[in-house]
C-alpha cells in the first residue's frame, strides 16, 4: 500500500556502522533505522543468536512456559529495577498493553470511565488508541473516531498537570517519553520526570514511561529514567531492544506488575523464543562490550564537534543530544536534507521539518564520529548558503 513514501535507494547488506546499497555504494548509518539497530549491522553476537535459536526453536506459544522469555523478564528486571513484564512485538503493543494496565488501575480506583494523561508533540504509535495518545494531529487525520479516555498537556509543563490533578478526578495515569523523539528530542527540564513521579504518588495515578526510543542504552543509561532517582509503575520498550528483530515490552513494578491477570491481555509472536534469545545478546553485548560509557563519550564528541563546527551560525538554533539521540534544530524547514546527505553517503533523520536527528549506532568508531560531524558541517553550510 501507499502509506509510506521511500527514497529512491535499498540496500543490500550491512556491517556495523555501514549499509551497502544494490550498486555497492556505502553509506554510513547514523539513524539505526529510527533507533532500532543500536549494535550496528550484521553483529556477530546477535546473528549467532539468532542463528542458534532457529536450529533450536523458533516457536511454540504462551500457552506453554517459554525459558527464553523468563530469562529475558528476568534480565530486564535487573537492570531496570521493574519486576514484571508483558511481552508483544512493537512499541505500539507495548503502549497499548500500558494504557490496559491504565484502564484497569482506573476501574480498581472505582473510576468508570479513567482518563490518561497525555502531552502535546508526543508519539506513541499507529494502533487506534496510541494513534490518539499521540499529541500530532497529522497522525490522526482521517481516523476519526478517535480512542476516548485521554487528556492532553503541553510538554514539559508541571503546572498543567497540577491543574488536571485539581480540576478532575477520572485521571488514572500519566503517559510521557523521557524525552521526546518524533517530537524533535525535546528534553525536558531537569526535575520533570521526578516531579510527575510526586504527582503520581499523591493522586495514585500510573507513572507510566515510554521509553520506546530511549530506551535499551540510547541516552546512556540503560532507560532514561535511570538519571534520577525514581521508578516508574510502567516502561514499555521496543526499538533496540532486539536490535531489528520485531520485539516490543511493557514493563511494571508494584502493583501495576499484578494488574494483569490471565485473559487480561496476549499475543500470539509475543516473546517468543526467537525473539527473546536475540534480545538477551542484544543486553550481553551491550554489557560485555561496556558500550553505556562509551555512548556518553560519543555523545561528548558529536556534540563538542558539530557545535564547533557550526554551533556558532545564526541559522542553527540548538545542537543538543543525550547519549546518541541527537538533533540540531535548524531556523528553517529542512527535509530535503534527508536525500543531500544520503548523496554525501550518510543516512540521517529529519523530524518537525526542521530538526535533523541523528541516532547512530553505540558501536561507532572515533573515526566514524568524525565523519558524521565533517559531512553534517557541509550539509548544513551548503544548505543555508543556497536557502
Ligand atoms: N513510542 C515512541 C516514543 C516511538 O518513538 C515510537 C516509534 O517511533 C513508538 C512508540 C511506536 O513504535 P512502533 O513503530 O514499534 O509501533
Amino acid at each position: 500500500m501507499s502509506n509510506y513514501r521511500p527514497l529512491d535507494i535499498s540496500f543490500a547488506r550491512g556491517e556495523g556502522a555501514w549499509l551497502w546499497d544494490q550498486s555497492g555504494e556505502r553509506y554510513l548509518d547514523a539513524l539505526c533505522g529510527i533507533g532500532v539497530t543500536g549494535l550496528g549491522h550484521a553483529h556477530p553476537a546477535i546473528t549467532q543468536a539468532i542463528c542458534e535459536q532457529a536450529g533450536q526453536l523458533i516457536h511454540t506459544s504462551n500457552i506453554y512456559n517459554i525459558n527464553k522469555q523468563q530469562q529475558l523478564a528476568e534480565k530486564l528486571a535487573l537492570i531496570s529495577g521493574m519486576s514484571r513484564t508483558f511481552f508483544c512485538n512493537s512499541g505500539a503493543e507495548a503502549n497499548e498493553a500500558a494504557i490496559k494496565l491504565a484502564r484497569l488501575h482506573g476501574h480498581q480506583k472505582d473510576i468508570s470511565e479513567p482518563r490518561i494523561i497525555v502531552t502535546e508533540g508526543s508519539f506513541h504509535g499507529r494502533t487506534m488508541a496510541t494513534l490518539t495518545a499521540t499529541g500530532n494531529r497529522k497522525v490522526q487525520a482521517g481516523f476519526e473516531p478517535l480512542v476516548q479516555g485521554f487528556i492532553r498537556v503541553p510538554y514539559n509543563d508541571l503546572e498543567a498537570i497540577k491543574t488536571v490533578a485539581e480540576e478532575h478526578n477520572d485521571i488514572s495515569a500519566i503517559l510521557v517519553e523521557p524525552i521526546q523523539g518524533e517530537g524533535g528530542i525535546q528534553i525536558p527540564d531537569a526535575d520533570y520526570l521526578t516531579e510527575i513521579g510526586q504527582l503520581c504518588k499523591q493522586n495514585n495515578w500510573l507513572f507510566m514511561l515510554d521509553e520506546v526510543q530511549t530506551g535499551m542504552g540510547r541516552t546512556g543509561n540503560w532507560f532514561a529514567f535511570q538519571q534520577q532517582d525514581l521508578l516508574p509503575d510502567v516502561v514499555t520498550l521496543a526499538k533496540g531492544l532486539g536490535n531489528g528483530v520485531p520485539i516490543g515490552a511493557c514493563l511494571a513494578s508494584g502493583p501495576a506488575a499484578d494488574l494483569f491477570q490471565p485473559g487480561h491481555h496476549g499475543s500470539t509472536f509475543g516473546g517468543n523464543p526467537l525473539v527473546c534469545n536475540t534480545a538477551l545478546a542484544v543486553i550481553n553485548t551491550i554489557e560485555q562490550d561496556k558500550l553505556l560509557p562509551r555512548i556518553s563519550q560519543l555523545n561528548d564528541i558529536l556534540l563538542q564537534g558539530l557545535q564547533q563546527k557550526i554551533g556558532t551560525m545564526d541559522a542553527v538554533i540548538s545542537i543538543r543530544g543525550q547519549g546518541l539521540m541527537l538533533a540540531i534544530e535548524l531556523d528553517r524547514p529542512c527535509t530535503e536534507l534527508v536525500s543531500h546527505a544520503l548523496k554525501l553517503g550518510l543516512l540521517i533523520n529529519v523530524t518537525t521539518e526542521n530538526v535533523i536527528r541523528l541516532l547512530p549506532p553505540f558501536i561507532l568508531n572515533d573515526e566514524q564520529a568524525e565523519d558524521i560531524i565533517n559531512i553534517i558541517n557541509d550539509l548544513v553550510r551548503s544548505f543555508l548558503e543556497e536557502s
